[in-house]
């Protein structure tokens, strides 16, 4: 696919660590160029724009219903504010410091100063610190940034490592946080496998209580926001599923 290059669009444009020409994370942190014969979808514009001001959006559908040619061109015309940031993900990134090194180049490309990922040992890759300092970064940033992440994934186990993120990357120094991230993994893991205790609704209700209690009550941003993607996935799916 031709790929965009620097023009107009925030987020075409070479900043930063990108400016190091490297074919390979450019085409995937690049808005995809619209085809000369694309049509105009003012009506699907407006759908993805309203949903780029909450915490998560899903755009969703079969292969080949032009799901990426639809936020690209809302993309090309949109006129709201936000720095976007895009990134295209395949199965190969399937690995936290690949998934996180090029959200990084995706985020810093669009013009958001974010922290490197540090590698440490074991099995997490990203940090604690990393993440706080991510947060911070997004939280700051003015405009507002939407990162879009181009895939075929299916969202119930991406909802499911993330609760599992957060419960790993919780400090633990207060009991909502600590607590509510380990409860809310658990509870994510039971409906990803179709397994609620008791009923769907009762285990979403359950968790948005949990979220309700992680914001009110953690110390820090970590904790505050631990619920937010969660809980607007799992409303996007139920969505979907017409429950
Ligand atoms: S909210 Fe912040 S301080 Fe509290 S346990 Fe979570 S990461 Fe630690």
């Amino acid at each position: 696919m031709r790929m965009s290059r620097p023009d107009t669009h925030g987020s075409t444009r070479s900043r930063g660590r990108a400016d190091t020409y490297d074919p390979v994370l450019t085409a995937k942190v690049t808005v995809p160029d619209l085809p000369g014969w694309a049509v105009a979808r003012p009506r699907i514009d407006k759908l993805i724009a309203d949903g780029t001001r909450g915490p998560l959006t899903l755009v969703a559908g079969p292969p080949g219903a032009g799901k990426t040619m639809a936020i690209a061109a809302w993309a090309a015309a949109s006129c709201n504010p936000a720095a976007l940031a895009w990134l295209t993900v395949d199965g190969r990134d399937n690995r936290p410091r690949v998934f996180w090194s090029y959200v990084v180049a995706a985020l810093r490309r669009a013009g958001v100063a974010v922290p490197r990922v540090r590698f440490g040992p074991g099995r997490v890759a990203v940090d604690h610190a990393f993440l706080a300092n991510l947060a911070s970064a997004l939280a700051a940033h003015d405009p507002p940034v939407v990162l879009v992440l181009d895939d075929t994934t299916p969202l119930g186990p991406i909802l499911a490592r993330i609760a599992a993120f957060f419960r790993d990357e919780s400090c633990g120094q207060c009991v909502p946080c600590r607590v509510g991230t380990v409860r809310q993994e658990e509870l994510v893991s039971r409906l990803v496998r179709r397994r609620p205790l008791g009923s769907v609704d009762a285990e979403r209700h359950l968790l948005d209580e949990l979220g309700q209690a992680m914001r009110d009550a953690s110390i820090c941003g970590l904790g505050q926001t631990a619920s937010s993607a969660v809980v607007s996935g799992l409303a996007l799916t139920r969505a979907l599923e017409g429950s």
